[in-house]
């Protein structure tokens, strides 16, 4: 059996759980291209090194740099049937890359799955995060609430918000993604490959929304 998915969604949309999830269901590999990137930079492999010069130069990293991971991921053989894709394509360059890559291999994607959450959602899901700060530990004002409001469960020390957590920062990431991922959302959708999922509600009935969705791409 192979499964070739793709998983797209805005922060705060809950994608790294469900492919997680679908990938350990399928015994396929989950190939998260935010935790390649910084797996390669901590092992200072040669894209690695590269990625690392534009990260801390506070740019985003170069189509190239991931597309040169995600190939090299992808010719490892646990990858090279199957895999659900998180985090990867994030542009039409990219998305190209990725085809040119499978047709070379006489191989299709099966299935592009974009989650929808209302931005409101998104927005509460992203802001709730609160950090100790006498001992880090993180709360969820929605999903894992302290005890007493503002004080830590471990230790009582003040929580507060992040700057990278603050509601106009958060917007700016929405945007930014909205804009960003229109283009690659017109490029599937061109192809007949996109499907959209509710990403609102518990996370069984979005998992068991995937499941229809990828259940009817593979049968198909
Ligand atoms: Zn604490």
């Amino acid at each position: 059996m192979s499964l070739r998915i793709i998983f797209l969604g805005p922060p705060g949309a809950g994608k790294g759980t469900q492919a997680r999830q679908l990938a350990a269901t399928f015994g396929v590999p989950q190939v998260a291209t935010g935790d390649m990137l910084r797996d390669a930079v901590a092992r200072q492999t040669p894209l690695g090194r590269e990625a690392k010069r534009h990260m801390d130069s506070g740019g985003l990293v170069p189509d190239d740099v991931v597309i040169g991971l995600v190939a090299e991921r992808l010719t490892q053989p646990d990858a090279e049937n199957s895999f659900v894709l998180d985090g990867f394509p994030r542009t039409v360059a990219q998305a190209e890359a990725l085809r040119k890559l499978l047709a070379g291999r006489g191989l299709e994607l099966d299935r592009v799955v974009f989650f929808e959450v209302p931005r409101e959602e998104l927005l509460r899901r992203l802001t709730g995060r609160r950090v100790c700060r006498q001992c880090g530990s993180t709360f969820h004002l929605v999903s894992a609430p302290p005890r007493t409001a503002g004080r830590c469960d471990h230790c009582g020390g003040d929580l507060y918000q992040r700057e990278d957590d603050a509601e106009a920062t958060v917007a700016r990431r929405l945007d930014v993604y909205e804009r960003q991922t229109a283009p690659l959302l017109d490029y599937y959708r061109g192809r007949n490959l996109l499907s959209l999922v509710q990403g609102q509600g518990p996370v069984e009935q979005v998992a068991a929304a995937i499941r229809r969705v990828v259940d009817n791409a593979v049968t198909a």
